[in-house]
């Protein structure tokens, strides 16, 4: 398989803006307030107004650990939500080099021009657990990023999966609230990822390559089954007859999955996303999805059905960081660790113990 070039804008640290597309106003709005950060009050009114270098501002706040702007983020938040939800949530995944950010830069570019603004978004803990990004570093989707209607910001660093899943969640509402009718959340196959943007968006498109194996792309169990639709990507050249018989293999592979509870049989697409081949009919799929999933309310049941497992979520992980984080906590877990591996006290032993300390404390 081609080795992937890093080619992806999805893991910039910096947030992606044009500064050529603000308008007189907001240039001048910034500038007064480099000197005095904006409140969370004007930055929301901004993301509402459309504004992306306010969207940026926020996200940046949404990322920090600083608990002075997480407070301010979750103030936007609160601000912003009655403006949100109004967008069609894309999750796309597939192994390094399928060719993810060439589709979603040929794909997102399409959109555009059918007056859609596209807001693309990541999920990539690898650049968290191995400091490099599997997504790719420093490079960009070079049309999109200088699209006036596309909004493209990199996966936020976060130290567990959860932490970088809450972030992105959090991260589509400002984007829904500021404008961005179409969601696109990018994702390779790393620890449980896949499950993690499945459970933030409406509609999964899993990529693939013909002639590899699932051995050979890294695709593992419950990918299939998760996918609304799979694409075969690089159908050109040579390939072009690898990409049919791909397809026809797919289709009868997904034949053996159990029928999904909305009722939505997936379908097996072939693209090129260089010669920008297939890109309108998977947008014409992904629209015959959401007339189908509308129709029979599956698409409001499953929004609500997310909320849930959000909120249950937040839940864990606010637990899970209070107790780890927890002065005592900390310190007697260095000791109970220290007895353990003396064998003088038993997992369940040790961990019973420090949970009564947390909850006595
Ligand atoms: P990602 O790692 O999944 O984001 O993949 P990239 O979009 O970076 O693409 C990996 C490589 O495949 C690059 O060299 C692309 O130019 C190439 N590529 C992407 N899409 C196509 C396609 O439709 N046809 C062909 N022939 N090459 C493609």
């Amino acid at each position: 398989m081609t080795k992937p070039k890093k080619k992806s804008a999805l893991s910039e640290k910096e947030g992606v803006s044009n500064p050529e597309n603000i308008s007189d106003n907001s240039i001048s709005k910034l500038k007064h307030k480099r000197k005095k950060q904006p409140t969370p009050e004007e930055l929301s009114a901004a993301i509402i107004s459309g504004d992306k270098v306010a969207l940026s501002r926020a996200i940046t706040l949404i990322e920090s650990t600083n608990p002075d702007h997480t407070q301010k983020a979750n103030k936007i938040i609160e601000a912003c939500l009655p403006y949100a939800n109004n967008s069609v949530r894309l999750g796309i995944t597939g192994v390094p080099g399928v060719g993810k950010s060439t589709f979603i830069e040929s794909f997102g570019s399409y959109l555009t021009t059918k007056g859609k603004k596209v807001a693309v978004l990541a999920v990539d803990p690898s650049s968290s657990i191995s400091k490099g990004s599997i997504l790719g570093d420093k490079t960009r989707m070079e049309e999109l990023v200088k699209n006036e209607n596309a909004f493209i910001r990199p996966s936020p660093s976060g130290d567990s999966l959860g932490g970088v899943a809450r972030k992105t969640r959090e991260t589509i509402i400002l984007c829904e609230a500021c404008g961005f009718d179409t969601i696109i959340i990018e994702t390779v196959g790393v620890g449980q990822s896949e499950t993690a943007v499945h459970s933030m968006v409406d509609f999964f498109l899993l990529l693939k390559l013909a002639g590899a194996g699932d051995e050979l792309q890294g695709i593992k169990r419950g990918i299939m089954e998760m996918a609304d639709a799979i694409l075969i990507n690089k159908a050109d050249g040579d390939n072009i007859g690898r990409a049919k018989q791909a397809k026809i293999e797919f289709t009868r592979a997904l034949h053996l999955y159990p029928p999904k509870e909305n009722g939505w049989i997936p379908k097996v697409l072939t693209a090129s996303a260089i010669e920008n081949k297939g890109i309108e009919k998977t947008w014409q799929l992904i629209v015959k999805f959401i007339n189908h999933s509308q129709s029979n309310d599956s698409f409001n049941r499953k929004r609500a059905q997310q909320n849930k497992q959000w909120l249950l979520q937040t839940i864990n992980e606010r637990l899970k960081s209070s107790f780890y984080n927890h002065p005592t906590i900390k310190e007697r877990l260095k000791n109970q660790l220290d007895l353990l591996e003396n064998n003088k006290v038993s997992p369940f032993a040790a961990a019973e113990y420090l949970f009564k300390i947390y909850i006595q404390e």
